[in-house]
C-alpha cells in the first residue's frame, strides 16, 4: 500500500514550505538561545509566533482575526507534519496556544478574549495551567483549593502542584473549588489569575533531567484577591472548561507521536550502522533485529490507525483511535528508548548531558536522558493507566470497577 496526498493538498504543502523556508528561525538560531521551559519566550520566539499569526499559520484552523486562515482538516494535517519535520514550534508557550487561548475562545465574554486570549495568541503573554494539586491528579475532581466570591472579589487559598512553566508565565488559568456543598465535579470554577498578584508564591520542582533549568513548579496562594471579571465560563461550570482545547485539533495531535516514534525507530535500527563494535555486534544480533522489526511494526500500525481515526473524523465519525494513540504512540516511544539503552549498553549511561536534553523537546541520540524524559508523556494528560480505563470503559465497553 502506498498512501499519498492529492495533487491540490502536495500544492499546499509546496507553498508552506517555501513560506516557512523564508521566514522561520534556523535550527542554529534556536540552539543557540533555546526555551527553558514550557512558558519561556527566547529571544526569537515572540517576533515567530507574532509572523505565525499574521500570515494566519498560528492555529490554522481558526478565523484569520484569531491567527488562522479556516484551513481544513487534511491541511492542518501537512502543516503539523512540516512543522515537526522541522522540529520548530509554532508557539514555545504550547500551553498559551494549545490549551488557554482555545478554552478562552470557546467560553470567554467578548471583553475576556479581547483582554486574554489575543495578547496570548500574538505571543504579547505567556500562560501556564493550574489544575493538578498534590491529591488531584488523575483525580482531578478532588481538588481543594478554593475561591470564596466577596463582593465583585474571589479570595483564592490553596496549592496547586507540576505547573510547568510557573516561573515563566504571567497568567494561570486555575481551576478551583466554588462550591464544597456540590459533588466534586460541579463544584469546581476557572479562573484568569494574575501570576503577579499579592499572594502568590511560586517555587520551583527539580527535575531528574533538568540540569539546572527547570520546568515543573509548586505554586502556593495565600489570599490572593481576583476580580470576579476574571472568572472563565459560568460559575461552578469549570469542568466543561476543563475538557475544553483545541477539539478541533484533536484528531491531528497523534501525528506528534507517531513522528517522534519514527524519528526514534530510525535512530534505533541506525545504531546497527555504527563503524565499531557497537554496530558490528547489533548488525548480527538477531535478539535486536526482531526488536527492530516489533517497534517498526508499531510505528507502521500507528500511522495506519492515526490515518484512519482521522479519516473517520472527517466524516464526521466518533474516532476511538485517538483515544488508543496517546497511549500506544507514548509507550512506543518509551520501548525503543528501552531498546536503545539495551544496544548501546554502558554508553547510555556515559554520555548523559543534562543540559543538552533540555534544550530540545526531541530525542537527541542520548537514550537514558530520553527515557527518563519519556515519562513526561505517559504521565500529563491522563496517566497511561487512566487512558486505558479509558479504553477499557468506553471503548471496549467494559464495567467500570
Ligand atoms: C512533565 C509533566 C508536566 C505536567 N504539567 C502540568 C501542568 O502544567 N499543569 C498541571 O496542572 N499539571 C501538570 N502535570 C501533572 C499531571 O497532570 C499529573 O501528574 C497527572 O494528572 C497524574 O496525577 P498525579 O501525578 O497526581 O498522579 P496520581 O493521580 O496520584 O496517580 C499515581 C499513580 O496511580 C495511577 N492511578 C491513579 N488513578 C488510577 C485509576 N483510577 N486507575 C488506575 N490507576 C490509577 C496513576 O496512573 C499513577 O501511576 C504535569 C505532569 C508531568 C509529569
Amino acid at each position: 500500500m502506498h498512501l499519498r496526498w492529492d495533487d491540490e493538498t502536495e500544492k499546499f504543502r509546496a507553498e508552506l514550505r517555501a513560506w516557512l523556508d523564508e521566514h522561520a528561525p534556523t535550527p542554529e538560531t534556536m540552539a543557540a538561545d533555546p526555551a527553558l521551559s514550557a512558558s519561556h519566550y527566547p529571544s526569537w520566539a515572540r517576533p515567530w509566533q507574532r509572523k505565525l499569526f499574521d500570515a494566519g499559520l498560528l492555529i490554522p484552523g481558526l478565523g484569520p482575526e484569531f491567527g488562522g486562515r479556516n484551513l481544513g482538516p487534511v491541511e492542518q494535517l501537512i502543516y503539523y507534519e512540516e512543522f515537526l519535520a522541522r522540529h520548530l514550534p509554532r508557539s514555545t508557550n504550547w500551553t498559551g496556544v494549545s490549551i488557554v487561548t482555545p478554552s478562552i475562545l470557546d467560553y470567554g465574554t467578548p471583553e475576556q478574549i479581547e483582554r486574554f486570549a489575543m495578547p496570548a495568541l500574538r505571543g504579547e503573554t505567556s500562560w501556564c495551567l493550574g489544575m493538578s494539586e498534590p491529591n488531584a491528579g488523575s483525580d482531578f475532581g478532588g481538588l481543594k483549593t478554593k475561591a470564596v466570591l466577596h463582593g465583585d472579589t474571589f479570595v483564592v487559598n490553596g496549592q496547586k502542584i507540576w505547573t510547568s512553566g510557573a516561573h515563566h508565565s504571567d497568567w494561570v488559568i486555575l481551576f478551583v473549588r466554588t462550591d464544597p456543598e456540590a459533588p466534586k465535579h460541579k463544584g469546581i470554577s476557572c479562573l484568569l489569575v494574575d501570576l503577579r498578584s499579592p499572594g502568590i508564591e511560586i517555587r520551583p520542582i527539580h527535575e531528574l533531567v533538568g540540569g539546572d533549568i527547570h520546568d515543573l513548579n509548586e505554586v502556593f496562594f495565600t489570599d490572593v484577591e481576583v476580580p470576579a471579571d476574571q472568572l472563565l465560563g459560568p460559575l461552578h461550570g469549570g469542568w466543561a472548561v476543563s475538557q475544553g482545547s483545541l477539539a478541533h485539533e484533536r484528531a491531528i495531535l497523534w501525528v506528534e507521536g507517531w513522528f517522534l516514534a519514527a524519528e526514534a525507530l530510525g535512530h534505533l535500527a541506525g545504531l546497527a550502522a555504527r563503524p565499531d563494535d557497537i554496530g558490528a555486534g547489533l548488525k548480527h544480533d538477531r535478539r535486536f533485529r526482531d526488536i527492530v522489526a516489533a517497534r517498526y511494526i508499531d510505528v507502521h500500525a500507528m500511522q495506519c490507525m492515526g490515518y484512519r481515526g482521522f479519516t473517520k473524523s472527517m466524516s464526521g465519525k466518533a474516532s476511538p483511535e485517538h483515544s488508543i494513540l496517546k497511549l500506544f504512540a507514548s509507550e512506543t516511544l518509551q520501548n525503543i528508548d528501552l531498546a536503545g539503552i539495551d544496544a548501546v549498553g554502558a554508553e547510555s549511561v556515559d554520555c548523559v548531558d543534562l543540559q543538552h536534553y533540555c534544550d530540545h523537546r526531541y530525542y537527541t541520540g542520548n537514550w537514558v536522558m530520553s527515557y527518563l524524559g519519556s515519562f513526561a508523556s505517559t504521565i500529563p494528560g491522563g496517566t497511561s493507566e487512566i487512558q486505558r480505563n479509558i479504553v477499557a470503559e468506553r471503548i471496549l465497553g467494559l464495567p467500570r470497577r
